[in-house]
């Protein structure tokens, strides 16, 4: 009898492995608690609608890689190719917005895309990503990529690994690049492949991101998206930026990053391993403000990243050591958008210490965060206002005892280290 063995593309994970998976989940629960975000899990298939109406029906996963069936009744289902539209589903199924108004999440599990298995690709595969609802606001872009570069610096991946940032503008932007880009390509249309030509028509943005020599060639002259942006999204990109320099995180601007998904707006990124071969991404996202009401539910911008584990896993040198982080729970009351970058500097530093702690994006009234710091039963309030600013100081707040201290801020992560002893 013939021995029945795994199918093409997917992989037993055997004992002798567990353990740095188990360990690479760690870090990612340990981090994801760091910045307060919750675990959500979702079922392994959906309606094949949920992809094509949001990756989109013309990107390589919705138009040949995804695992697809019709169900006894009919109904169409399809493994999940990526954990984004599914979590955006669950967001809206159970009104998660009107809950709390920033909602941040994250996932593990596995995806199934019908690639052609090489290392590094897989059919069944597994990603972690975090994803952050209600702030259309560039500090929560900042946060996200600030997350994904925490992991990488967990793990001592931050050094062959290289953040590539672009901004692809809002909707009116890209409709207006869309038309541009459209009246370059005409002339030459008939020498492009079939694919890119009917993509000329579905989605011209699309056309960028080919890989046939000749085709790069033509598009050399072509129109860049940055002609296009509004005054807010020049803003937008210029505020990420500044912020990912207060944290120190390095990256380089690639005006020709438009990754494969569509419901990509503003920002997107993707880290790369040179560690890695010709597969080389290892975690990639981007902006999404639109996502949320093309699936039908109320406008809420959103963000996020998507990683995959196996490529993680085959970069990660060693079992790792125990992580070290910190329960200590710390909200970061910011009193205006002025103070933002400092705000920004001392959560990423605390953080960077083993703190974990939270940071409103919506930049609500100082009253209105107390509030949600008590909602989120955090145990300390941290309150930087103008005054404290001007002196170099901060108020520590301890919310369950209820006395306040005001500190030099360069004592801060000293006092939480003898706080929390
Ligand atoms: P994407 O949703 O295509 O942006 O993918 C996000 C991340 O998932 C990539 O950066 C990879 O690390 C990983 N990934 C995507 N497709 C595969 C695959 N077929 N096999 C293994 N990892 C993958």
């Amino acid at each position: 009898m013939s021995q029945i063995r795994t199918i093409k593309g997917t992989h037993d994970i055997l004992p002798g492995e567990t353990d740095r998976w188990q360990f690479l989940e760690k870090i990612i629960h340990d981090i994801g608690s760091m910045f307060g975000y919750q675990e959500i899990r979702t079922p392994i298939f959906e309606e094949t609608k949920l992809f094509s109406r949001s990756v989109g029906e013309d990107t390589d996963i919705v138009s040949k890689e995804m695992y697809s069936w019709k169900d006894r009744d009919g109904t169409d289902l399809t493994l999940r190719p990526e954990l984004t539209a599914p979590v955006v589903r669950s967001f809206i199924q159970h009104s998660l917005g009107t809950s709390a108004p920033v909602q941040r999440l994250y996932y593990i599990g596995p995806s199934f895309r019908r690639e052609r298995p090489q290392k590094g690709r897989q059919r069944q595969f597994h990603q972690f990503g975090f994803e952050a609802f209600g702030s259309g606001n560039p500090e929560q872009d900042a946060e996200i990529i600030a997350i994904a570069w925490q992991i990488l610096s967990e793990l001592k991946l931050n050094e062959s690994t290289a953040l590539q940032l672009n901004s692809i503008g809002s909707k009116d932007c890209r409709m207006a690049y869309r038309e541009a880009l459209k009246e370059f390509i005409r002339p030459n249309l008939d020498q492009f492949s079939e694919i890119s030509q009917k993509r000329f028509n579905t989605n011209p943005l699309r056309i960028m991101d080919t890989k046939a020599a000749h085709e790069k060639k033509i598009l050399e002259g072509a129109p860049s998206i940055s002609e296009f942006y509004s005054d807010e999204d020049t803003r937008h990109l210029e505020s990420v930026q500044n912020f990912l320099s207060v944290m120190n995180i390095p990256f380089g601007f690639n005006p020709g990053l438009v990754r494969g998904l569509d419901y990509y707006t503003r920002t997107v990124f993707e880290f790369t391993s040179d560690l890695l071969g010709a597969q080389d991404a290892l975690l990639g996202g981007g902006r999404y403000d639109n996502l949320v009401e093309t699936l039908g539910g109320r406008y809420t911008p959103g963000i996020g990243f998507a990683a995959g584990m196996e490529r993680f896993l085959m970069v990660m040198k060693g079992s790792g050591q125990k992580s070290t982080i910190s329960k200590a729970f710390i909200y970061f009351v910011c009193s205006n958008e002025e103070i933002l970058p400092t705000a920004l500097f001392l959560s990423d530093g605390l953080r960077k210490a083993g703190f974990s702690v939270i940071t409103d994006p919506l930049r609500r009234s100082m009253k209105a965060q107390m509030r949600e710091a008590n909602k989120l039963n955090a145990r300390y309030a941290l309150i930087l206002g103008d005054t404290e600013v001007e002196q170099n100081t901060i108020q520590v707040k301890d919310l369950k005892v209820g006395d306040q201290v005001s500190i030099s801020q360069s004592d801060l992560i000293h006092h939480f280290q003898h706080l929390t002893k």
